[in-house]
């Protein structure tokens, strides 16, 4: 199989990662320049990965622009385990325990609900906002939320991947802002001063499934509580430099490969947001310019630049419409299991082709199915 037997790719998830990262990992794969192995083969305690890992480091640096304070981990457990670690960490904190005692939550979606349930077995949680009267649709206003000032963290996820709707602006909190942004960074520029703890699980926008990124202000360090084991320990981990243990290897350096795409192909973060935002509309105009065919799921100003979820006027053109766009080169489209519907994720890596595809698709259906 070849490059030709490529078809856009609209996983949510381990998703399409950039065809030059692919056609890069391929050339080296045999042979990591100048280590005499691939990547998969030698120790992590090496110069070579070393290198691999210290690069990626400085690319997410270079990239969202880190200020000096803040450590960047590479660890492993996807985003589910950020779940547990956060509170684990942040709100069992010995030093904290007998005043801050609860975690405030903003509930917005599927895996902002999933992680308030996985904190409430470690610890209090205060959902400030649910938006599930609401159908998940939309982000919560600044005046809707009362914050808690004696919370442990703030906790929010940027972009709901399920729902497709994403924050254009984040709530300012009176306690450590903690960011799930499994789904969105990298996606276009965020001020990562206005955060505590900032995460991803790599497999959306970041790399392969395996490694998960977190960007955590070195304060938030002192808050690891001493018995907790090494590995859920982020004071420990950062001391080590994520490598307490074998790092995910092969992960890491997948994460190097599309972050110098992103540095040096795309030329960083202000570009990239412009090409996603102009992906983006191409699908909401269709879905817009379909009178009411295609039906969208988020409200207007919360609709997310990465998972656009929409449904037709039945489950039977659902499906019929995913059968259809697979014959015609466009796969995964299906909505999350949970969910239903159909769901076009656009990450960084899906090219403007894809999209413009697909959107040329959608207008064609609905003109032999509406
Ligand atoms: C995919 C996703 C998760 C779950 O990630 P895992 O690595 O599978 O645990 C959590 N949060 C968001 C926003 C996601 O998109």
């Amino acid at each position: 199989m070849s490059e030709a037997d490529r078809l856009y790719n609209f996983s949510a998830g381990p998703a399409v990662l950039p065809l030059p990262v692919l056609k890069k990992a391929q050339e080296e794969f045999l042979c990591l320049p100048g280590a005499g192995a691939s990547v998969l083969e030698i120790s992590h305690r090496t110069k070579p990965f070393e290198a691999i890992i210290e690069g990626a480091e400085a690319n997410v640096r270079k990239l969202l622009n880190v200020p000096n304070e803040y450590r960047v981990l590479f660890l492993q457990g996807g985003a589910l385990l950020q779940f547990a670690m956060i509170p684990m960490n942040l709100l069992q904190g010995t030093e904290l325990a007998s005043n801050r005692s609860a975690a405030d939550y903003i509930v917005s979606g599927s895996w902002t609900k999933k992680a308030a349930s996985e904190a409430k077995m470690v610890g209090n949680v205060h959902t400030v906002w649910d938006g599930k009267d609401g159908g998940y649709k939309r982000k919560p206003k600044p005046e809707e939320i009362r914050w808690n000032a004696d919370a442990a963290y703030s906790y929010i996820c940027s972009n709901e991947t399920i729902e497709g709707v994403q924050y254009q602006e984040f709530p300012s909190t009176p306690t450590p802002l903690v960011c799930d942004a499994s789904s969105d960074i990298f996606s276009r520029p965020v001020d990562i001063s206005q955060f505590g703890l900032l995460y991803a699980c790599a497999q959306k926008n970041v790399g392969p499934a395996g490694v998960t990124l977190v960007i955590i202000h070195e304060d938030l360090l002192e808050r690891s509580p001493a018995n907790l084991p090494s590995l859920l320990n982020y004071k420990k981990l950062a001391e080590a430099k994520s490598m307490l243990n074998t790092p995910p290897s092969f992960a890491v350096y997948m994460v190097k490969l599309v972050t110098d795409w992103l540095l040096h192909d795309i030329g960083g973060l202000e570009k990239m947001g412009a090409i996603n935002k102009e992906k983006a509309a191409l699908l909401y105009d269709a879905i817009d310019n379909s009178g009411g065919f295609y039906k969208g799921h988020a409200d207007r100003e919360y609709r997310s630049m990465m998972n656009v979820p929409f449904r037709l006027p039945s489950e039977e053109l659902d499906k019929k419409f995913q059968d259809d766009a697979k014959l015609a080169g466009l796969m995964t489209l299906g909505g999350h299991r949970s969910v239903g519907g159909l769901r076009a994720s656009i990450y960084n890596a899906m090219p403007r082709e894809g999209v413009v595809a697909l959107r040329d698709f959608m207008v064609d259906f609905m003109k032999k199915n509406g």
